[in-house]
Parts: C-alpha cells; structure tokens; sequence
C-alpha cells in the first residue's frame, strides 16, 4: 500500500470468515469472482475455478442452480483438492436454494459460503419460510451468508410496498430514491431476518449491485452509513471490454477511496474465447492502481509520441509486463513483497530518466535523433547504457537479477 493510500480510511465493519479468507475487519479488500461453466459439469468448473484462483481470484463462487450442480460440489472441491487448490467456494442460489442445500448436505458442507437475492427466494409466504430454510442451512453448518440484493431482481413486494408509502408522503421523493431505498431495506431486513433465525451478526456480508454508475455510488454511500456490515461492491452486468472495465472501474474507485467496500468483484463479460479471469486481473489493477493492494509489479510506460522512434519501447514494455506477470506465481512466494517492484519503460529522454530514476528499475530507449542507447536506472542511479538487439534480453536479465537481489529470503 502506498503512503497515500495508507492514510485513506476503510469504513468500520465486523470481520467475516469465508473459509480461510477474512472479508472486512481490518482484513484487506478480498477480489473474487465467477465462473460461467454449467456447474453440473464437474471438470469444466474445477478447471474454470483453478483458472480463476491462480490468477489471484482469493474468493470464487460457482453457480448452484439444480440438483446435478448441487450433487457436482463435493466433486468440484476433490478435484480442486486434488490439484492443491484451496480456494472457498461460494454458491449462489435463487429460488431453488432451500431445497437444494436441504437435499445435498455436501454441498451444504463443502461450500464455503452462500449467497442468497432476497428478491429470488420466493414469493408471498413461502419467501419468508424458504429464506429461513436457507439461513438455518447457514447456521447448522457455520457458514456466512451474502444477502445480495439486485436492482435487475428487486424484491417487487417490498418495492411496491415503498413506493406506495411514498405515494402517501404530503412531499414524495422521487421514484430513484425510494428504489434506492428499497435496495437497501431489502439488504437490511433480509439481514435483521437471519440474526432473528440466529445467524450471527459476523456472519452477514451485504451487497446492493446496479448497473448504473451513479446509481451504484449512491446506493452505496447510503448502506455504508446504516450498518457495521463488511460490503461486496461490484457493478452489476457491466458489460463487455473497455465498456464494462471502464465502468467498474469509475464506480468502484469513488467508493474505495471513501473506505467503502470490503470485497470485489468485476462483472464483466468476456470477449468469445476470451479469458474469464480477466475480471480478476481488473479487479487486482483497480486495487493495485489506487494503491491499496498490491498484487504484481507494476510498468509504467509512456504512451508514446512523435519522438518514439519505433514501436520497439511498446513491445518492450508489453514484453515486460507479460514477463513479470507470469512470473508471479512462483515469486510471490519466493520473493515476499516483489509485488510492489516497480519498473518504468520510456519512449525516448524527455521524460525517460525522470521516470526511470522513480522506479525500481527503469528503462529510457532512445527516441528519434538521439544516440541508439538505452540507460538502465537502478534505485535512481545509472548503472548501464544498453544498445544493439539484445536490450530486452540485456532488461530482462538485470530485472530478474534486481529481484533475487532485493527480495530473495537471504537478502
Ligand atoms: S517520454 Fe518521450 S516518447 Fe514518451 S511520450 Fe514523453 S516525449 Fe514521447
């Protein structure tokens, strides 16, 4: 965590366990994800779930919608077992999750946590009596719930409900605030419901989704102020790319900088054949970007101009950045604190030892009629010029050498 970033506040919560993993306390901000595969094939999910938790999703949760998805869990956590995977599961369940955690105890058992949508455990009474099914389920087996509210599957009694209170107000508000609201009674009532049924008050995680910005922000602000309860954030169906990255991003980094949001999650939709753990590495930009995690080294690169004399200096930086990314997995555990190498990549001397000298390691190539050299900045000195074809390999190598140096155990 930067020193910036270190003075922010996180908003006062209760901590919850979910499995292994703390969400809110003082714990930090935990990323997790989805998966998409058919939870009833057993394969397709362990593997989706590995994906996921390699690249650093530290909470996953699977789809839990029939009988042969909840008959699939115990499967799913042998073979992620199996692979020495130990990620907590979450189940998500609508409508059918009393009978399904009642008639699949090892699902009940093996899932680290469930999340309920108060607007999609049922209708009339048979909502009240199926949701303290599932908080019982909760109970017996010790595990946190998600009481996740959803502005696509709104609880339409409760809306209406308010909505009509407010048709009798001498001054109404207008119909976004009382849906706000009803976002919010849903999450609290849903949650003062299963502390009644006897689910502890550590044991409730809240989350109100939207798929509008400022909708999202607002909602938030005002249930952050109402309850001691840790907050999952996350946009709902923010959409496909730079769209939904975008989108996320601009949402959620206005409520982590005012210490809201304990847990996220990126929604977004991927590409055709593209990765689903590229919600993961956002989610892990956005914390790492605003400075309150950090995850993998960071390259700052400039964007280029009509100095750059060749698109060699984006191949480098990109080339670098894949590096170091895929490094990860081992160095996290080799080099403790590597995660927060920094190493700059810079198009030509305007700004490139400026920059360079602000890195760990940095890197100026020469930009148009400057000498063909490449000084290397190391914890702010010069300590090379490079030059011929075998800067990114020359790069690589002093990179590679700074991290045993730096953060090997011995050092
Ligand atoms: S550092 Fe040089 S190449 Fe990069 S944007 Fe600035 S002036 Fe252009």
């Amino acid at each position: 965590m930067n020193s910036a970033a270190a003075s922010l506040s996180r908003r006062p919560c209760v901590a919850v366990r979910v499995g292994t993993v703390t969400v809110g306390g003082n714990a930090p901000i935990v990323v997790q994800s989805m998966t998409n595969t058919d939870t009833a094939d057993p394969v397709a999910t362990a593997s989706q779930v590995a994906e996921l938790a390699r690249a650093g999703s530290e909470l996953v949760r699977i789809t839990v919608n029939t009988e042969e998805a909840a008959a699939a869990v115990p499967r799913i956590r042998e073979m992620l077992e199996a692979q020495g995977v130990q990620v907590p599961l979450i189940g998500d369940f609508h409508f059918n999750g009393h009978r399904l955690l009642s008639k699949y105890p090892a699902c009940a058992e093996l899932l680290d946590k469930y999340r309920i949508n108060p607007g999609n455990v049922g209708r009339g009474r048979k909502k009240d009596e199926q949701f303290a099914t599932i908080v019982e389920m909760a109970c017996r087996y010790a595990k946190p719930v998600r009481i996740g509210v959803n502005w696509g599957s709104l609880d339409q009694e409760l809306a209406v409900r308010l909505m009509d209170e407010n048709a009798r107000l001498a001054a109404p508000r207008p119909a976004v605030e009382v849906m706000y609201e009803a976002m919010i009674v849903s999450a609290l009532e849903s949650a003062q419901r299963a502390e009644e049924i006897g689910l502890g008050h550590d044991r409730i995680i809240l989350s109100v989704k939207m798929s509008g910005v400022q909708d999202l922000i607002a909602v938030y602000r005002k249930l952050a102020a109402r309850c001691d309860y840790p907050l999952h954030l996350g946009l709902t169906e923010a959409g496909m790319g730079s769209k939904g990255i975008v989108a996320s991003t601009a949402a959620l980094a206005v409520l982590l900088q005012e210490g809201i949001g304990d847990t996220i999650r990126i929604s977004l939709t991927p590409e055709p054949g593209g990765s689903r753990s590229q919600e993961v590495q956002v989610a892990q930009e956005i914390l790492q970007s605003m400075g309150l995690r950090a995850f993998t080294p960071a390259v700052v690169a400039c964007p280029g101009c009509g100095r750059t004399s060749s698109d060699y200096f984006q191949h480098l930086a990109q080339d670098i950045q894949a590096y170091l990314r895929e490094q990860m997995p081992v160095w996290r555990s080799r080099y403790p604190g590597v995660e927060a190498l920094k190493v700059a990549v810079m198009g030509c001397v305007v700004n490139g030892p400026g920059e360079s000298k602000q890195a760990n390691i940095g890197i100026s190539l020469p930009g148009t009629g400057e000498i063909p050299v490449a000084p290397v900045y190391v914890d702010g000195e010069k300590t090379v010029t490079l030059k011929g074809d075998t800067i990114a390999a020359d790069f690589q190598r002093i990179v590679d050498e700074y991290v045993v140096r730096r953060y090997g155990t011995a050092g």
